[in-house]
């Protein structure tokens, strides 16, 4: 028995999706100890938007530490925190004309979240906070009580409350407008539901299913929580950082949300920053008032504000967004008319939604098995979702949306052949 199951938890998860010793990554790939190749289309679950080990990133990296640069500050001035905020002013706030306070929460975007619930509650008084059905805002229990997912819940242990979960965009099917259901409770001094503080919204589910809201709808959520004299709460935290195109997820719908959560590809090296960025007037914090000793990941800001000059200082990398996102749409209808499914996405997260939630986890364990990384999504894992670093080069994004199409056809082919294999002799195979 090696030592992961010896020692290791029970709670781990993505080690037995992906049961393989990692020892080396680079780009888009990663290797094993034996020296086997897999293709990531995982990017750790959008904290890699920039793939492994950016030459660029790790050098600024490694020059700093040899320069004994400080490591762990705190919330102190430093030099490297001064560089990462200067450089966010100036190549995301100001020419989005964006005027934002930037808070350090501590380096998860948990922490952005329950920095923001917290915020929220304490600018308007009140406690009620209204989150989306499938959202995923993360483990600590503020942000967990704003979480749909029930196992997600169930791990609590304790009332998850101050909380209502209203309908998100497409959930009770086309055609139903969930904004005005919000509406006719909100304005129904009747309905139970109290006036919020604030809701809190992704603007593509990433976790709940890739479900992506729609621009108008997002504008709608923003007329209403004005109305009703609530924040809005953008947590961009997984589909920020450019993974639907522009840095911000919500730019091309002109919303400005009164707080957003950031983390995940901030850093832009896997190593753990996260920042909530609220309106100036919102900034009613004490000093100390919410604190944290890892708020001060020095390293994080070298790599961050280095990524901010390298690929938001043009926008090169949008348009190769849009291009790429273009190539995997494309593919992934063909698959969904070709096999069945249901095409879903924006930008570089897209995916393929099973009826059978069985289908999904053995193609991720099929491509698995031919050296890709590609994971799943959904309530009940219902959802292929493919998230590839947005550098990855042409070739190796369509050869891993080739071995996506083999691994479709493989699975649905035994289950046709074989109605009885069970999910277990799939994920074996
Ligand atoms: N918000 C969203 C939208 C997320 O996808 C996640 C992580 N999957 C979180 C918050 C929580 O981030 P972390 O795991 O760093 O706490």
């Amino acid at each position: 028995m090696n030592v992961i199951a010896r020692r290791e938890s029970e709670v781990r998860s993505y080690c037995r999706t992906f049961p393989a010793t990692f020892s080396k990554a680079l780009g888009s790939k990663l290797w094993d100890g034996k020296g086997a190749e897999y293709l990531d289309f995982f990017s750790g679950a959008g904290s890699l938007n920039y793939g492994h080990n950016h030459p660029a990133l790790k050098d600024a990296l490694v020059s700093y530490i040899s320069g004994n640069g400080i490591a762990h500050s705190l919330d102190m001035t430093t030099d490297a925190k001064c560089r990462l905020l200067e450089a966010f002013e100036r190549i995301i706030l100001e020419p989005r004309k964006m005027d934002y306070k930037v808070m350090f929460p501590g380096p998860t975007g948990t922490n952005s979240v329950e920095s923001a619930l917290k915020l929220a509650r304490k600018v308007t008084g009140r406690s009620l906070v209204i989150s989306f059905t499938n959202a995923f805002h993360g483990m600590t229990l503020g942000s967990l009580a704003v979480t749909g997912n029930e196992m997600k819940r169930n791990g609590a242990g304790v009332p998850l409350g101050h909380t209502f979960c209203a309908p998100f965009d497409g959930y009770f099917g086309e055609g139903v407008d969930t904004i005005a259901q919000i509406e006719t409770m909100l304005s129904d001094g009747s309905s139970g539901l109290d006036a919020p503080a604030a809701f809190i919204v992704e603007t593509v589910q990433a976790e709940g299913g890739i479900n992506v809201a729609s621009g108008s709808w997002l504008r709608e959520l923003e007329s209403l929580a004005r109305k009703h004299k609530a924040l809005l709460i953008v947590d961009d935290v997984q589909v920020g950082c450019g993974r639907t195109g522009l840095f911000f997820s919500f730019e091309e719908y002109g919303i400005q949300p009164d707080i957003i959560c950031l983390s995940k590809s901030l850093s832009a090296f896997g190593l753990p920053l996260a920042l909530t960025l609220f309106k100036p007037e919102l900034d009613i914090w004490k000093p100390g008032e919410h604190n944290g000793t890892f708020r001060g990941n020095n390293h994080a800001f070298v790599t961050a504000a280095k990524a901010l000059e390298l690929f938001w200082s043009h926008d090169s990398l949008s348009r190769a967004v849009s291009l790429k996102a273009a190539i995997i749409e494309d593919r992934l209808r063909q698959c969904a008319r070709r096999y069945g499914g249901e095409w879903r996405g924006r930008g570089m997260i897209q995916g393929l939604a099973f009826g059978d939630s069985s289908v999904a986890p053995a193609i991720s364990a099929a491509a698995f098995s031919r050296g890709m990384l590609v994971e799943t999504s959904g309530s009940q894992g219902e959802v292929l979702k493919l998230l590839p670093p947005l550098t990855i080069d042409e070739s190796d994004l369509q050869r891993g949306l080739n071995t996506i199409d083999t691994c479709i056809d493989q699975v649905l082919s035994a289950r046709k052949d074989s109605p009885r294999t069970t999910r277990t002799q799939e994920v074996m195979a």
